[in-house]
């Protein structure tokens, strides 16, 4: 009992002087607190500020987030990732929109049927925004608590964070659910780090009992994730030729799945897509047939560059060659054909466009993609 009063008065006295000034903590918007919690997961803080400013310059309120086109959203979110989160946001806004009336709102019911809005993250609102006395428990908090509790539970295991969201609103003081939460976010960001923890400078390090038993390295007990899978895609960056000069041809992605609607270069999966990257020629020979297929008449002509991108459970491996638009007749009649579809209705067409530099701002691009565009029109002779 002792040890968690100490905790809470020791942490609330630490942050109410050390506390960083964060955009979203100069006023207490809901709407701000929610779109850095959305913008926060799986990314850092310094990162974060930027697009959040941005973000909140750009739809500086709920409902002007919930009327913006999509692709301003996405574009505004172009370099944050996990894209399906701000286009949960934007769903959520809608709802905020047409059922709150624009306001964020403070009954947990409300909260939790927002699209995007976990366990986490509605704690977070309804604490930090409303002093709701609400679990915030997420991967930082639970590495404080394991630490300074001693728990040697596997935090991965949804008992152990039902334990650990029971065990904060206990420590949650009367009146201070908004500081407590962030004060505990706080140390587990500044001070008890993932790795080699700043006990001597920790304000809870007295009653700390990983510390006392020299155990701090070794909590928290986490089972490893799977490693991504490995994929390897061949891509093509088309230059435009006649009246696409200075272009290179984008298309989007398909409606749903990952990266829905995001702009990308045409690529595709290599048949060694587990065994490793492929030798030039056989990869520029399958990304000919492949264009062909799809109806674009172009020919690859040299290796540009490779790149990396990792999402949650797959591991891009991108070889890149520039291709040539031609005059490949083949082509123009299988574009001609699909456009026709095996009923004759039209059939469900990939959007293609060709672009130049200015043009990109226009479009959201994953991450990847956007720094090989940026690199190709700084390099170009255009
Ligand atoms: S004393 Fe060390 S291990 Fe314990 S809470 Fe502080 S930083 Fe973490």
């Amino acid at each position: 009992m002792e040890q968690k009063r100490h905790f809470s008065i020791n942490l609330l006295e630490w942050y109410d002087k050390h506390k960083r000034d964060l955009p979203w903590r100069r006023h207490r918007n809901p709407y701000y607190i929610w779109v850095s919690e959305i913008m926060l997961q799986q990314t850092r803080v310094d990162t974060v500020i930027p697009f959040f400013n941005r973000f909140i310059e750009r739809f500086p309120t709920v409902e002007d987030l919930a009327d913006a086109p999509e692709q301003d959203v996405l574009k505004c979110w172009e370099g944050l990732g996990y894209y399906s989160r701000a286009r949960n946001l934007q769903a959520a806004a809608k709802q905020v929109k047409e059922l709150h009336g624009g306001i964020v709102p403070d009954d947990k019911a409300s909260v939790f049927a927002l699209k995007g809005v976990g366990p986490y993250t509605a704690g977070a609102i309804l604490s930090i925004a409303f002093n709701k006395p609400e679990p915030a428990v997420d991967g930082n908090v639970m590495r404080v608590l394991s630490r300074y509790f001693l728990i040697e539970e596997d935090i991965m295991k949804g008992s152990t964070r039902a334990f650990m969201e029971s065990l904060v609103v206990e420590l949650i003081p009367d009146g201070r659910a908004s500081d407590f939460n962030q004060a505990l976010m706080e140390l587990g960001a500044l001070v008890c780090t993932p790795k080699s923890p700043h006990c001597l400078t920790c304000p809870v390090m007295e009653h700390c009992s990983a510390r006392q038993e020299g155990k701090e390295e070794q909590l928290p007990i986490k089972t490893k994730a799977k490693p991504p899978r490995p994929e390897y895609r061949v891509v093509a960056l088309v230059e435009g030729r006649g009246e696409h000069s200075g272009r290179v041809l984008i298309r989007q992605r398909p409606q749903e799945g990952l990266l829905a609607r995001m702009w990308e270069l045409p690529h595709l999966q290599t048949p060694a897509a587990r065994s490793g990257r492929l030798p030039d020629e056989p990869a520029m020979d399958i990304l000919a047939g492949a264009l062909l297929e799809e109806g674009i008449a172009a020919r690859p002509i040299a290796h540009l560059t490779d790149a990396e991108h990792t999402f949650s459970h797959i591991h891009w491996n991108l070889q890149v060659y520039r291709c040539r638009e031609e005059d490949l007749p083949q082509a123009a009649e299988l574009k001609a054909m699909y456009a026709a579809g095996d009923s004759g209705e039209p059939s469900v067409q990939t959007e293609y466009r060709w672009i130049d530099e200015q043009d990109m701002q226009h479009y959201a691009f994953p991450n990847v993609f956007l720094k090989i565009l940026q690199n190709y029109f700084k390099h170009s002779s255009y």
